[in-house]
């Protein structure tokens, strides 16, 4: 039998496991773009998810999770795989503990801490795709991190259940070990809130929706920032002293920064556009493709590289 029918009969015998064939990923995706995937597995049950991974595995077909797919490029082509997707969502606190699973939306978890009056994720408001995601990549924006309120990760490595801390997540701006393993799959986390007022947090987070709501309309196919900002420590010594004054906030330069000065604003290849107010977004104007995306990061990067002298890293993850 073929590896994908053999995947297929394996995946179909596991309980509470949904899976479909040939399923096209640009449903998938905010980018509204990607191919099909050979199979598409999701569950809200860690017993069911397991399984499908050491399915997975003994089919020797290559696998990749996916979250709510707002920071994937998936290829034109699709993959050639596995995707599967942890779709388990519960969210409970206790005190000024909240528990999470990493298929909830960050955005309820985000409205679930606020209307408990519970500080620390109100920044966050706005800011779309699962809680796992946001663990895997330490979301963040306005100043705040997620990594500044973990406690625990639970995560399956692939043969067994296991648990971190926060320092063995080892997280650092857009990053975390889970992104250097992605292998493993987090299936839900712990964080540390503190009390504080509702209203107060509901204000923050309402006025921070309304703003990202303006940069970033619901609709528009996108994946936020294309590239990570950079760290002003580890600009080349000659390009942090040409920088005005007032660009690096933080300890940070945005990327939009130098892509303004490689002229990348308005900047498109077919329906794939950077947008003319933001040099650090590109968006899907309507039948974009994958190709096109690729080739207009690859030009971006390759513009600032010339006239920056600096090597601009994507923050979005690419599929197939
Ligand atoms: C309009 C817009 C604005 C945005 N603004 C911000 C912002 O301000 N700050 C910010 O940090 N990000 C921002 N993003 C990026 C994006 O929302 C985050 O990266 C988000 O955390 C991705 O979540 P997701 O569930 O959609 O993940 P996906 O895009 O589906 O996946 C992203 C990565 O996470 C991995 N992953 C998913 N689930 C798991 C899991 N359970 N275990 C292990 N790995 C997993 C995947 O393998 C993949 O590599 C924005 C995106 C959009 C579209």
């Amino acid at each position: 039998m073929p590896a994908t029918e053999e995947a297929r009969a394996r995946l179909a015998a596991i309980p509470n496991l949904t899976v479909i064939g040939g399923a096209p990923l640009s449903r998938y995706t905010r980018f509204g773009i990607g191919g099909p995937a050979d199979l598409y597995a999701e569950t809200g049950d860690v017993e069911a998810f397991v399984a499908a991974v050491g399915a997975a595995r003994a089919s020797g077909l290559p696998t990749v999770v996916i979250g709510g797919g707002t920071n994937l490029i998936v290829s034109d082509a699709g993959f050639r795989g596995i995707v599967l997707r942890y779709r388990g969502e519960r969210i409970w606190a206790s005190g000024n503990c909240v528990f999470v699973e990493a298929g909830a939306g960050l955005g309820d978890l985000v409205d679930f801490t606020v209307e408990r009056g519970l500080r620390g994720l109100e920044t966050l408001a706005g800011i779309p795709g699962s809680a796992g995601a946001a663990v895997y990549g330490n979301a963040g924006a306005y100043g705040h991190s997620i990594s500044e309120r973990v406690a625990k990760v639970r995560f399956f490595d692939g043969r067994e259940i296991r648990e971190f801390d926060n320092a063995a997540c080892r997280f650092e701006y857009r990053e975390s070990v889970f992104k250097k393993r992605k292998e493993w799959i987090i299936f839900s986390f712990e964080l540390l809130l503190e009390p504080a007022d509702a209203a107060e947090l509901r204000a923050t987070a309402e006025g921070i929706v309304k703003i990202r709501n303006e940069k970033f309309p619901v609709t528009m196919k996108c994946a936020g920032s294309i590239f990570k900002n950079l760290m002003l420590k580890d600009l080349p010594a000659d390009v942090a002293a040409r920088l005005p004054a007032g660009v690096a906030r933080e300890g940070k330069v945005p990327a939009a920064w130098f892509l303004e000065q490689a002229g990348a604003k308005g900047a498109s290849r077919g329906d794939i556009r950077v947008a003319d107010y933001h040099a650090n977004l590109i968006y899907n104007a309507g039948a974009g493709t994958a190709a096109d995306l690729a080739a207009l990061i690859a030009e971006l990067k390759s513009r600032v590289r010339e006239q920056c002298g600096i090597e601009l890293e994507e923050e979005v993850q690419y599929v197939g």
